[in-house]
């Protein structure tokens, strides 16, 4: 059968859509109508927006995050201050 721009069953913009080529089970390509701005059908992930921004599993406290880092590097500068104060100077006395 032909596939005719006036076939109901498939309008002339979906057969003129990229097709998916995602690999069957049977080796062969999957040839559905790709979603819109996507190379894969709607079986195979094409509606998938993808795994979210970042590796979120591998987190597994804050000790190594910037901001702890940068906290510490801040607390050891102002030890090495407190260090430098000359203790030996004289006290007011009362
Ligand atoms: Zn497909």
């Amino acid at each position: 059968m032909q596939h005719l721009p006036s076939n109901p069953l498939q309008p002339a913009i979906l057969a003129a859509a990229p097709r998916c080529l995602a690999r069957t089970r049977s080796g062969t390509e999957c040839r559905s109508p790709a979603v819109k701005g996507r190379r894969r059908c709607r079986m195979h992930g094409g509606t998938n927006p993808g795994a979210p921004a970042g590796n979120r599993n591998a987190w597994k406290h804050g000790g190594r995050a910037g901001a702890s880092l940068s906290e510490a590097r801040q607390l050891r500068a102002m030890l090495m201050l407190a260090k430098q104060i000359d203790h030996r100077s004289p006290q007011i006395e009362n």
